[in-house]
């Protein structure tokens, strides 16, 4: 398993209100933004609510509701926003050797130009 969950981290103050968001879409159990520091045209951040560090721990231990509902906003953001025809990416950091800054699993919804074969 991954570290402990430490509700401390910026994506959890937001889920709590206590800091902004740009929102772009909000469901029972996840919730979607914007990126404050865009890569590309559209960065859109999608997260579930539920206190998950990665991939390992959402995958192991969010409810099945959790899973289905993250799944589904992931797809509906990416359609909503014009993503789905031309293409775009999908992409998690996870860990320390993954270039994960927040310890909150979030999915990078990266679209709107060309992205080549990876970002940086
Ligand atoms: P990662 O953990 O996958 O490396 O990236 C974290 C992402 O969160 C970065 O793209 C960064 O710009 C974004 N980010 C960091 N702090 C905030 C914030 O307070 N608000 C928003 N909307 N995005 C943030």
């Amino acid at each position: 398993a991954t570290q402990p969950y430490d509700d401390s981290n910026i994506f959890a103050k937001i889920v709590r209100g206590e800091l902004p968001c740009t929102k772009v879409d909000e469901t029972e159990h996840s919730l979607a933004f914007h990126d404050i520091n865009p890569l590309a045209p559209i960065h859109i951040l999608v997260i579930p609510k539920g206190p998950y560090v990665s991939w390992d721990d959402f995958s192991a231990k969010a409810t099945e509701a959790e899973i289905v509902d993250f799944t589904r906003l992931v797809g509906k953001v990416a359609r909503d926003n014009g993503c789905v025809e031309q293409g775009y990416r999908m992409l998690a950091n996870i860990g320390k050797r993954g270039g994960q800054e927040v310890p909150h699993l979030h999915v990078h919804i990266f679209g709107g130009q060309p992205l080549g074969p990876m970002l940086a």
